[in-house]
């Protein structure tokens, strides 16, 4: 099916990022369509208490947070597609087309907000003691380990920066890393090295996480890189920080990334490379990755979208195509 429809703006991705730009979207009049995803929410959907989002003193679900984001786009007359994007068909400055399978969608402006997923290390219990001791967000989530013993797993910036907010709720903080060299900057291991409870134990590799008879995580088996001894490590909490996945790959050999992979845009705007395409949250943004920050930049995607309508007459393809839909 081809939607005869021009679209003003398709916002692609259903989270934080996404859900603001709509809601901006929207109350500037431009009937937003939001390509939300099947699995809308982005990684708020996976957490629990959220305490940092502003407005909410007492904490709010992940989940719920986003159900609210979502009514508030409701509201203003947003629409949304409760599927994924199949395909993109991006131009500079011209009519923007999206596949949802083999329905199309076309539009003067898009806004991706595709988000990112943090990289998983693949080994047991990792997926079943989310929510009960093993955490991909040491910002969001160290406060849940006031006076724990934990470990947090990786060696780049992430997992420096991540240890350094838990060590100041944990007890004790350990940094395992799989080689004895770290990915991290030097200013930043160094930083991490000053803290009086943050210690390293490398070259490890993280095996299993094993939960207590409470269910939750009592300690996680690791195995030395060189000699292949296995240990417990016991712990009350592990950070997964090894990384994050943006979800560029269906736009990427059309608009510039990063070598990492994150949608390149022109700070402070949201613009990329392509007129009338914009970026916005985790899918542009590898430093900050809060649901705040997120949200932030869906503001600045709304309000660039609709500068590019008022200031960018229509093509003339654009003309005949309207002309053509006026007469169905
Ligand atoms: P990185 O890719 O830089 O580092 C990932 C780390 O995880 C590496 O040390 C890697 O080990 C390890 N790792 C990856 N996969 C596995 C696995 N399966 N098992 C065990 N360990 C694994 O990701 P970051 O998220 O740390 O950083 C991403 C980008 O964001 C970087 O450009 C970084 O500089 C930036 N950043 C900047 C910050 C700041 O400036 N304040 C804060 C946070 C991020 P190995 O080294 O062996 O490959």
């Amino acid at each position: 099916m081809t939607d005869k429809r021009i679209e003003n703006v398709i916002i692609v991705g259903g989270a934080c990022a996404g859900y603001t730009a709509a809601v901006y979207a929207a109350r500037a009049d431009l009937e937003p369509l939001v390509i939300e995803g099947f699995q809308w929410g982005g990684q708020l959907q996976n957490t629990t208490e959220v305490e940092n989002y502003p407005g909410f003193p007492e904490g709010i679900m992940g989940p719920e947070l986003m159900n609210r984001f979502r009514a508030q786009a409701e509201r203003f007359g947003t629409r949304f597609i409760t599927d994924d994007v199949t395909r993109f068909e991006l131009t500079d400055g011209g009519i923007q087309t999206v596949w949802v399978g083999d329905d199309e969608y076309r539009a003067r402006t898009v806004i991706l907000a595709m988000g990112a997923q943090p990289k998983r290390l693949g080994i047991p219990g990792e997926m079943e003691l989310g929510g009960r001791g093993v955490s991909t967000c040491g910002v969001c989530d160290g406060a849940f380990f006031k006076g724990r013993d934990v470990v947090v797993i990786g060696g780049g910036d992430t997992a420096m920066e991540d240890s350094m907010f838990v060590s100041k709720y944990a007890d004790k903080l350990t940094v395992l890393h799989r080689r004895d060299e770290f990915r991290a900057s030097m200013v930043m291991q160094d930083r991490a090295r000053e803290v009086e409870n943050i210690g390293f134990k490398t070259p490890y590799v993280p095996d299993e996480f094993v939960a207590g008879e409470d269910g939750a995580l009592d300690h996680v088996r690791i195995t030395h890189a060189e000699t292949g001894e296995s240990e417990e490590l016991k712990v009350g909490g592990a950070f997964v920080a090894i990384g994050h996945i943006p979800g560029s790959e269906l736009v990427a050999g059309q608009i510039d990334l990063h070598d990492n992979g994150y949608v390149k845009v022109a700070e402070p705007s949201t613009r990329t490379n392509l007129a009338g395409v914009f970026a916005i949250g985790d899918l542009v943004d590898f430093t900050y990755r809060q649901a705040v920050t997120a949200a932030g930049s869906g503001t600045r995607g709304a309000l660039d979208a609709e500068w590019y309508l008022r200031d960018t007459p229509p093509t003339d393809e654009e003309k005949i195509e309207a002309a053509e839909e006026a007469r169905i």
